[in-house]
């Protein structure tokens, strides 16, 4: 950082830990489980201790967030797996999955995939589809000024997880964000 003295970059990185805390604060009450039930974490150290990020929602998997993200027992199966807990800062990069997943479906049918294959998709699809439904639909209930807040503190996680991918694993809460194309949940 380009500051003056030490204690200028220091104010700064308080400030910047404080916002993150906060938001951490903010949406460990709204995480859910794979089938979008409220699944809060019970306080921002736990939240920060126990969820390691992927690229669409936190996996509380002990095994796997001792090793960092890179340990999970059931080759990252994704939505389909009960130690998956997304929050509303998750949300954009679900969308995102959704519309990818039905392109997927629709060329795997064309392509006469097996039909455990296409049966996996669809049940992939159909949990994923059902997180942004009943995140959205939480979001939609609350007062203006704390969806408000919610979509704050979206946006600041989201920006750490785009740091930590652009420069390895970084300080909790999000420490280690893997390349989609290696991870699923
Ligand atoms: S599938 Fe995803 S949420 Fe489940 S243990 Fe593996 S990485 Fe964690």
């Amino acid at each position: 950082m380009d500051h003056r003295s030490a204690n200028t970059t220091a104010v700064y990185y308080q400030v910047s830990k404080k916002m993150k805390r906060e938001a951490v604060d903010t949406l460990r009450v709204l995480a859910i489980d794979r089938q979008g039930n409220s699944a809060p974490m019970g306080s921002a150290t736990a939240y920060e201790v126990r969820s390691v990020a992927v690229p669409w929602g936190n996996c509380v998997e002990p095994s796997n967030v001792k090793a960092g993200g890179n340990a999970c027992p059931i080759r990252f199966q994704r939505s389909g797996c009960g130690s998956y807990r997304p929050d509303p800062s998750h949300l954009p990069a679900i969308e995102d999955q959704v519309r990818s997943l039905k392109a997927n479906l629709e060329l795997a049918r064309a392509m006469g995939a097996a039909d455990y294959t296409i049966k996996g998709m669809e049940g992939e699809f159909a949990d994923y589809l059902n997180v942004v439904k009943r995140m959205k639909a939480k979001m939609e209930s609350m007062p203006d000024e704390e969806r408000h807040e919610v979509e704050e503190a979206s946006k600041i996680l989201r920006r750490l997880r785009a740091g930590s991918a652009a420069s390895g694993p970084v300080a909790l809460p999000m420490p280690v964000v893997r390349p989609a194309d290696e991870a699923g949940a």
